[in-house]
């Protein structure tokens, strides 16, 4: 039995294919002929290029964005002069120029803090490493002509080989190398393919034709198994599959408890391709697109009509239901390198999200302008984030009017009547809720940063992770309020954390009132399911015990004990 990282939930059972990365030996030498090795380098490009190309025009939505950001790179200007002028300046052979250059782009990204620019690293090796093969003539394996159904055994995935996966073909994957957030759990997680990663040298220990069984929620691998084992797995994979159907059944039905309280469950987005899943996995709307992904991993802002294609895209898609767009939240986690925002002590403190935008107006306006171009497409609600007291919302409300004066005096038509709301995400706003809840249609409460900036604890510093706790009575008691503050003055309250989606604490949320649970797409039906057999009177009675309690431990105890 091995252990790995439990990346992907899921079961998969089958014959392992294992897939040998070549060891690309590279050799540095002396050219004479500096022309001939920069031809040689633009005839990979092409002829990489033309590779996945092929590649894309098999692949599913996601996996095309990800064809489309190795074109990028293979037509990055910088990356192409680098390797010409190193050729050029050092009299060496492209491989070794490439190679250099590629050590160089791949330690940058890798250097950042943000987990979104590291994984970006993972396609520049992957697209270096094509590259190489090329000029070494070495072929490239190929994973959409897989004759049997497989688990696949690799020392890494790379985004090139989820992309061309047949999904119908692929029963899992299990790596060398790898972890929660790498990219090939991404992939894994979105394409919800199990997969075990981290598993040091399983492709030494693993041959193709092995038999080899693994569960993706705990990361335990078995590789050629006694019979028991094999069945107890099939077993399992047949449950899963059982109330995987169980819960599609719940697909159109509302989110309504024992006792007929309806609350909505919305999906959070980072782009339209996420909002196709939404719609398919029963989302009642999309609580929290967080536009920054539209901005990141590239080099120049995006412009108002890229972006207004894409809400545009998301309020189509969505049909009519409520699709809750966020305003700008770039810092914090979050970078833009060309903006050229100066390193800070505390970023999470610093120039951040409504910040920058306030300070920014012209990425505000072309933003703003984009959203209301959208708002005729469906049922836009716009949403300001990191907002701490009750002149940022005026200061962003003036922008947008005059936003909206701009459109009349241009003829552009936007919907009349889309809601504004804000996020919740800092004490001092849950703390001034009835004040800020007067200027505002809606909440929506961002627990991530809740959490981190009312108990001081760093959200992505793993170190005290034990003591980021959403039972924490604290956060539990400002929740508690912003609803109540919401209520009060008749506007709704939602909540986009990763607390809206956590089964341990919805319980407790909609015993509290909160009207709208916004969440990853794959766990809206289980919290359906959940929430339709739920008592909203049982749990406003459990709730306020709750609220009464002293102790992270004791809430999340008695809960688990009394739902
Ligand atoms: C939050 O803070 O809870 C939130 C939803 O926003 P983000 O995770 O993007 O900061
Ligand atoms: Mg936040």
């Amino acid at each position: 039995m091995f252990k790995g990282i439990a990346a992907s939930p899921g079961i998969a059972v089958g014959k392992a294919l294992v897939l040998k990365k070549e060891n690309i030996i590279i050799e540095r030498k002396k050219v004479d002929d500096l022309e001939n090795e920069k031809n040689r380098f633009q005839e990979a490009v092409k002829v990489s290029r033309t590779q996945i190309e092929r590649i894309k025009e098999k692949a599913g939505e996601e996996q095309k964005n990800i064809m489309d950001a190795h074109i990028m790179i293979l037509e990055d200007p910088e990356l192409l002069s680098n390797v010409e002028d190193k050729i050029q300046s050092e009299n060496i052979n492209v491989e070794a120029a490439l190679d250099d250059v590629l050590n160089l782009f791949i330690a940058m990204f890798e250097s950042m803090d943000n987990e979104y620019m590291k994984e970006r690293a993972a396609d520049i090796k992957d697209v270096g490493q094509r590259l190489l093969m090329n000029l070494l003539g070495k072929e490239i394996p190929n994973l959409s002509v897989l004759k049997d159904e497989v688990v696949l055994v690799a020392h890494d995935i790379t985004p090139s080989d989820t992309a061309q996966m047949d999904r119908e073909k692929v029963l899992g994957f299990i790596t060398d190398i790898g972890g929660r957030t790498s990219h090939s759990a991404i992939m894994a997680r979105s394409m919800e393919i199990p997969a075990v990663l981290g598993l040091k040298n399983i492709t030494e220990q693993v041959k193709t034709g092995d038999y080899v069984a693994f569960d993706g929620d705990e990361g335990v691998v078995f590789v050629n198994p006694e019979d028991s084992v094999v069945k107890s797995y099939l077993e399992r994979k047949e449950k899963e599959l059982a109330v995987k159907r169980e819960l599609m059944r719940l697909v159109d039905s509302q989110s309504v408890s024992l006792d007929e309280r309806r609350v909505e469950i919305g999906c959070n987005i980072g782009n339209p391709q996420d909002a196709t899943k939404a719609h398919e996995n029963g989302a009642e709307g999309i609580g929290l697109y967080r536009t920054e992904f539209l901005y990141m991993d590239r080099t120049t802002l995006p412009s108002e009509d890229e972006q207004y294609q894409a809400y545009k895209a998301v309020l189509e898609i969505m049909g009519g239901r409520p699709v809750v767009i966020r305003t700008l939240d770039i810092g914090g986690d979050k970078e833009l390198p060309y903006m050229n925002l100066p390193k800070e002590a505390n970023p999470f403190l610093g120039y951040r999200a409504i910040r920058i935008c306030l300070d920014r107006k012209d990425i505000f306006k072309t933003q703003l302008r984009a959203l209301l171009r959208a708002s005729v497409y469906g049922n836009l609600k716009i949403m300001y984030p990191m907002i701490s007291c009750v002149e940022e919302i005026r200061s962003a409300n003036r922008i947008l009017e005059e936003v909206r004066q701009e459109l009349d005096r241009e003829n552009i038509a936007y919907a009349s009547d889309f809601e504004v709301g804000i996020m919740i995400e800092i004490p001092s706003a849950a703390v001034i809720s009835d004040l800020l809840a007067d200027e505002v249609d809606f909440f929506s409460i961002g627990t991530n940063d809740l959490i981190q900036y009312t108990t001081a604890v760093d959200r992505m510093n793993e170190k005290i992770s034990h003591l980021y706790n959403p039972f924490n009575p604290a956060v539990l008691r400002l929740i508690k309020t912003v609803i109540d503050s919401g209520h009060a003055a008749g506007i709704w309250v939602g909540m986009c954390g990763e607390v809206a989606g956590d089964k341990r604490l919805i319980p407790i949320l909609l015993g509290m009132g909160l009207d709208e649970f916004s969440m990853s797409a794959g766990s809206i039906l289980p919290a359906r399911k959940q929430i339709q057999n739920l008592s909203y009177e049982k749990m406003k009675a459990l709730a306020d015990q709750v609220l009464k309690m002293k102790s992270a431990e004791e809430i999340e105890k008695f809960v688990a004990q009394n739902v």
